[in-house]
């Protein structure tokens, strides 16, 4: 911890020096705002729009079903895939970008398990983390149900003691959504195959922040999200990478046209095509996948491939390690309790304070301030004081639109918040569907 407060200077002077300040331009934010929830949905890039729009009116509205071939609309999936590969330290032709993380996964774990039952029959059993995200858990939850395994959650401390030889398969998210706390993949990676599992990734709060080295961890599969810090809009399409030495040893059970051999030859067996193209299902969202395209484009506006993750994950430590200081220097007497490990090679790209009380109202009143950042519910289910159970205040940060002086004017905001009753109006109150 800095022994000399901060001041706001000394924030803007850090903006003087960063490399990446000109790319804030390229994202159309609100003015007023400072938008610290990227990892739920990150902002508009610019040119979005005009692509989309042309999209509609020109290659849809002139080229007609022509665009198929004529605007590459076929090809949008490996092309995007390609360069969110650049992203994960993947190999081109080795990711699409298709369906949500949701339906990903349920490809990659359905995929994960019929493998483990060729190659080991007796492992049966399916290893997550109790705090995963529960789409996660619901989706692996119906693989189980369908293949005969047992899904057994532990906390990440237990990991080592799970894998056990009737493990099939872990399933991870790299970065945990609540607590921004990440995983030695490669460590990890290396520990489950010791003992004889197959790993899934989940890098919902990965791809985009963090970087990733896929191929050089030897993982076995990973899903990922398009809308978070790829910035590729609501309900972006999401992705899919499988070990090119897995990708044709089996099918994916959503065998859908868009994954045959020859889907215009319009045979009636299906035939899955060689390689990662197999994990496409039906017709793809091509203005989504316009969509999708712009927000990747505007992560690699920041250099090429992991040069682009490297530049963006040293100022993410630096606005995260800011963000903590300024909290621990100006909200010290306001029972927040940091969960974000303070370790960088165990941080992710945001911040999350715990608080046994006001939580949700707190993070309201900061939203009406024009401070975003979202909520998330503990579990009332978890042993009581224990991080699971507390709800959080999440602050996500985005290096390519986020300045030092928001870190300030953030927390200027959150002091003022909890020093004064403000929370506590009833209007903050009141839980809205989506939170
Ligand atoms: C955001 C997120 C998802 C979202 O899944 P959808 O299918 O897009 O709703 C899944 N898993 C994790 C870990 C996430 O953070």
């Amino acid at each position: 911890m800095a022994t000399v407060p901060l001041s706001l200077r000394d924030c803007e002077h850090l903006d003087t020096q960063d490399p990446l300040q000109h790319l804030r331009s390229a994202f159309q934010l609100p003015q007023g705002v400072i938008y610290l929830d990227g990892n739920s949905l990150g902002a508009l890039p610019r040119n979005t729009a005009q692509v989309v729009a042309d999209a509609v009116r020109t290659e849809w509205g002139e080229g007609l079903i022509r665009s198929w071939n004529d605007a590459g609309w076929i090809d949008l999936p490996q092309r995007i895939g390609d360069k969110i590969a650049s992203l994960i330290g993947a190999a081109p032709g080795t990711v699409v970008a298709t369906d949500s993380t949701s339906i990903n996964l349920y490809k990659v774990l359905s995929a994960a398990i019929g493998m483990a039952g060729q190659d080991a029959p007796q492992r049966k059993r399916v290893v997550s983390e109790r705090s995963n995200f529960p789409t996660d858990l619901y989706i692996a939850q119906s693989v189980c149900r369908q293949h005969g395994c047992e899904l057994q959650l532990v906390d990440a401390s237990e990991l080592d003691a799970a894998l056990t030889d009737e493990v099939a398969v872990l399933m991870l998210t790299h970065v945990n959504y609540r607590t921004g706390a990440m995983f030695d993949m490669q460590a990890v990676t290396r520990r489950a195959h010791a003992a004889g599992a197959l790993v899934v990734w989940d890098l919902a709060h990965s791809a985009g922040a963090v970087p990733v080295a896929l191929q050089d961890a030897q993982a076995d599969y990973a899903v990922g999200c398009g809308y978070k810090y790829l910035n590729g809009g609501p309900g972006a399409p999401a992705f899919v990478w499988v070990h090119p030495r897995h990708t044709d040893r089996f099918w994916q059970p959503l065998s859908g046209w868009f994954g045959h051999a020859a889907p215009f030859a319009f045979t009636p067996g299906y035939e899955p095509a060689q390689g990662i193209q197999r994990y496409l299902c039906g017709t793809q969202p091509i203005l989504s996948l316009r969509a999708l395209e712009c927000g990747v484009d505007s992560v690699l506006a920041a250099g090429t491939g992991g040069d682009a993750m490297r530049a963006l994950r040293r100022k993410s430590l630096a606005l995260t390690d800011l963000f903590i200081t300024l909290v621990e220097q100006r909200c010290a007497s306001h029972d927040l309790k940091l969960v974000t490990p303070r370790e960088h090679a165990r941080r992710g790209s945001q911040v999350s304070l715990a608080r046994q009380d006001g939580a949700y109202p707190i993070m309201q009143a900061l939203i009406a301030r024009g401070v975003i950042g979202d909520f998330r519910a503990g579990d009332p289910q978890a042993t009581l004081g224990h991080v699971d159970q507390m709800d959080i205040l999440r602050f996500g940060f985005t290096p390519l639109y986020n300045s030092f002086a928001d870190v300030w004017h953030a927390v200027e905001h959150l002091q003022a918040v909890l020093s004064s009753s403000e929370w506590t109006q009833a209007r903050f109150n009141s839980k809205q569907a989506v939170t």
